[in-house]
């Protein structure tokens, strides 16, 4: 960390828990955990099973060879020569047959570390971070609303917004403040503005949830420029900034890539105001479900306090499974593999991109996404409405998308659409797109 930075103090984030997480005590079985390992100690204390009754005996697998050629990615094609085997050792497989620490394997905490800190000039450990894994990144942010925001409370978030986490607030019937975005990604200017506008006397936001590397829905990556004046914002307003990044390994733009909220932090005259959240679903398996929270110490422990009631911990053989594959390609590897991803992406941007030209100028406005899955395109049609268009002529013509209403955190009508261009083939693409086409030009009446 530069000498001219420093780590808020744990006691600083008391603020920011919710009551609910206040009066979660941590797990007196989980907690006492790390004292098993002490040497001499005979536990009697948790309620593990024996293992010699687990009818599994040997784990192995085979996995592609890091590559940046996005046509020796996946299965297609069978067994290659290249291909790495792995096989889990006893030791290993006997830890993820059992249960586990909370926050995860140490070994796979370990190399978390590195890879943020090779990702993101952060050493988590030592500036009062820490790093936990979840079942997928959606089971951590889950938790993390949950222990910083309480029912009713204000928080603050772009539109439009992941369909996926909209529910978060408002089923504990929270004011979600919308912040504009555009293709720089979100505004900064529209966040100022609401905070100066913010009526007195009325608790300020806790929080701020955006998505910065290929937005789902918009695409959109949040520029240096706007991602600096979000943090200075955050700093002066005083709340934590919910940095969801599950595509930030997914950009294949051209310029050279943003820092993270994580990094720019660092710029700051204090860190510990994001909350970053990444995920292994885009790059390696969304079936894995691994995922992986990194922040000050005091938010990450509240949500593993969450994960000691509800789950106990992410599965300890899919960690031991996807440690297993990381330590066999080992950082490098990993870079190697994400560069190959990405490079898919961008190849499967291009083909979309190519068949929006032909099938929807005039029809549609965009902006080519630099990073993700998605393309978010305005239907130009006369009622700035896209969701009977969507949900039924399009559907009707052999064409499914979502309509922008869904991402709406406080609904709304909206002339957008989102499409997906993660699985088409380019004759797939072709198809979707004539069809999209067919069904705007009927609701255009043309
Ligand atoms: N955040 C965003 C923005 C997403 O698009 C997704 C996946 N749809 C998630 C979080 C959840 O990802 P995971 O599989 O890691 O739970």
């Amino acid at each position: 960390m530069p000498v001219s930075t420093t780590a808020l103090p744990t006691s600083f984030y008391t603020q920011f828990l919710s009551d609910q997480s206040l009066r979660r005590s941590p797990s007196a079985i989980r907690s006492l955990y790390p004292l098993e390992k002490q040497p001499g100690i005979i536990s009697l204390l948790a309620g593990k099973p024996n293992a010699s009754t687990f009818p599994f005996t040997s784990f192995s697998f085979t996995a592609r060879a890091p590559s940046l050629d996005p046509a020796l990615l996946g299965p297609a094609g069978g067994p290659r020569e290249t291909d790495v085997h792995v096989t889990i050792t006893p030791e290993d497989l006997a830890i993820g047959l059992q249960y586990a620490d909370t926050a995860g394997l140490p070994e796979l905490l370990r190399w978390l570390e590195g890879l943020q800190e090779k990702m993101h000039g952060r050493r988590a450990s030592a500036e009062g971070c820490k790093i936990s894994v979840g079942s997928g990144s959606q089971d951590l942010i889950y938790k993390a609303v949950n222990s910083i925001v309480n029912p009713g409370d204000p928080v603050l978030a772009e539109r439009p917004m992941y369909a996926g986490v909209i529910p978060m607030f408002t089923n504990i019937k929270c004011e979600i403040f919308e912040v504009e975005t555009d293709a720089e990604g979100i505004s900064s200017d529209s966040l100022r503005q609401i905070l100066e506008a913010w009526p007195q006397g009325k608790p300020k936001p806790k929080v701020l949830y955006t998505v910065p590397y290929g937005c789902n829905p918009t695409g959109m990556t949040a520029s240096l420029a706007r991602r600096k004046e979000v943090l200075k914002l955050a700093r002066e307003h005083n709340f934590i900034i919910i940095e969801d990044d599950p595509y930030y390994y997914l950009y294949y733009g051209t310029a050279e890539r943003v820092p993270s909220y994580f990094a720019l932090e660092l710029e700051e005259p204090e860190v510990g105001r994001v909350l970053r959240f990444d995920s292994l679903s885009k790059i390696l398996s969304s079936g894995l479900r691994v995922g992986f929270a990194t922040g000050p110490e005091k938010l990450v422990s509240a949500i593993d306090a969450y994960t000691m009631t509800s789950n106990l911990q992410s599965s300890s053989l899919t960690q031991v499974l996807t440690l297993g594959l990381l330590k066999q390609w080992d950082y490098d590897g990993f870079f190697t593999h994400t560069r190959g991803v990405s490079a898919f992406y961008g190849q499967k941007r291009d083909v979309f991109e190519a068949a929006m030209n032909r099938h929807l100028k005039g029809l549609c406005e965009w902006v080519a996404p630099q990073a993700g899955m998605f393309y978010w395109f305005r239907l130009i049609v006369p009622d700035e409405d896209s969701n009977a268009i969507i949900r039924t002529k399009a559907f009707e013509n052999g064409v499914l998308a979502l309509p922008g209403t869904v991402f709406l955190p406080n609904g709304g009508k909206s002339a957008y659409v989102r499409a997906s261009f993660s699985l088409l083939t380019p004759e797939g693409v072709e198809e979707a797109l004539t069809r999209l086409a067919k069904t705007i030009k009927e609701a255009r009446g043309l």
